[in-house]
């Protein structure tokens, strides 16, 4: 166990209200899910460990296989995750509010006494960013994540992007209007403010029919309501900046536009396009960079979260499907040959590395 990747493996996505988790197959460039399952989440620590512990047991139940028998189960969490250490810290939404609450080894040893089973912890965020990645085939983007708060997470060259300080990504902090209102940061006037899903939840009249607010911001706006148009310009101005930052810092071939707002689809796809060929019709460098181009919807028929927590426990390389050709960029590229993968016959040359 451990050398070779892929394999049995499980990812849950834990959230404030579900657990989420998968259970993949086949090599980390083609990871099959092979069943899925979804159980409310305990809060506490003894709550969160418990439920997944369920999940994992439930899908190896239907798969027919212990625990011990999975190559590793990773989760994604909330909060302030090491991955180094497999500890959680002041995940809020999940009541664990302690420091270095080690909930890898917990789980661990709830699964197999033994120790037959290792566990790892990721942030929800870049769990996302490796999923999405691996199930669009992109190997250099960014989720922007267009929820509760505004980020992203950033999988450069094939290698999810964490940062020095767990930082990376953290654009909702960058701020927008010096003059705006203060943001919980301490700062005034942040991009969150503006471009999460929160800021539009608040900048619009809840419906009565019980549709997400996004939802019926954007068809009031296809009706024709100005107030509605105005809203959504605003949104999509800010979400536009989001984009530009990421493309002018590092150039990620692709922005993937996550987050309960990009349930609202194509209208917040056009929208975003619309504000970015706004913003750079003054500028023949930023229309050179081609950002509408490079913006998308995340995969709405796959849990990005939970494959690519399962894809975290690798440990080897995660991995990407490259481009036969990669496309050009400014500066030099490392093309050193990499040691060959369990890569299928004929699928594109994995490549990248995780730092740890
Ligand atoms: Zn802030």
């Amino acid at each position: 166990m451990g050398e070779r990747p892929g394999g049995l493996r499980v990812g849950l996505d834990v959230g404030g209200s579900k657990v989420l988790g998968v259970l993949l197959d086949g090599p980390d460039a083609r990871p099959v899910v092979r069943h899925s399952l979804r159980l409310p989440t305990d809060h506490g620590t003894e709550g969160v460990v418990g439920t997944a512990a369920e999940v994992v047991r439930g899908l190896c139940a239907a798969e027919g296989v212990d625990p011990a028998d999975l190559t590793g189960v990773g989760l994604a969490l909330p909060g302030i995750v090491d991955p180094r250490t497999g500890t959680v810290s002041h995940a809020v939404n999940l009541r664990i509010d302690l420091a270095d609450v080690p909930v890898a080894a917990l789980l661990a040893e709830r699964l197999d006494p033994a120790g037959r089973v290792p566990v790892t912890v990721e942030n929800d965020l870049n769990a996302a960013a490796l999923g999405a990645a691996a199930v669009t085939g992109h190997a250099d983007m960014a989720l922007l994540a267009l929820g509760t708060g505004l980020a992203a997470g950033l999988v450069l060259d094939g290698r999810l992007r964490r940062g020095h300080a767990g930082a990376a990504g953290e654009i909702g902090h960058l701020t927008y209007r010096p003059d705006g209102p203060p943001c919980a940061c301490g700062q005034r006037g942040c991009l969150e403010l503006y471009a999460s899903g929160s800021a539009l939840d608040a900048s619009w009249p809840a419906p009565d029919d019980g549709r997400p607010v996004p939802a019926a911001l954007f068809a009031a706006a296809a009706a024709g309501d100005p107030g509605a148009v105005a809203v959504r310009d605003a949104y999509a101005d800010a979400v536009a900046a989001a984009v530009r930052v990421l493309v002018l810092g590092v150039d990620v071939a692709r922005v993937v536009l996550g987050g309960g707002v990009a349930h609202v689809g194509a209208p917040l796809l056009r929208a975003v396009r619309d504000a970015v060929g706004r913003q750079g019709a003054a500028s023949a460098f930023v229309a050179s960079l081609g950002l509408a181009e490079r913006i998308e919807l995340a995969p709405a028929d796959v849990p990005v979260g939970a494959v690519g927590a399962a894809l975290a426990t690798s440990p080897r390389p995660v991995t990407v499907p490259m481009p036969p050709v990669a496309p050009a960029v400014d500066g030099p590229v490392d093309r050193t040959p990499r040691p060959a993968t369990d890569a299928p016959a004929g699928a594109p040359p994995a490549s990248a590395e995780r730092m740890d």
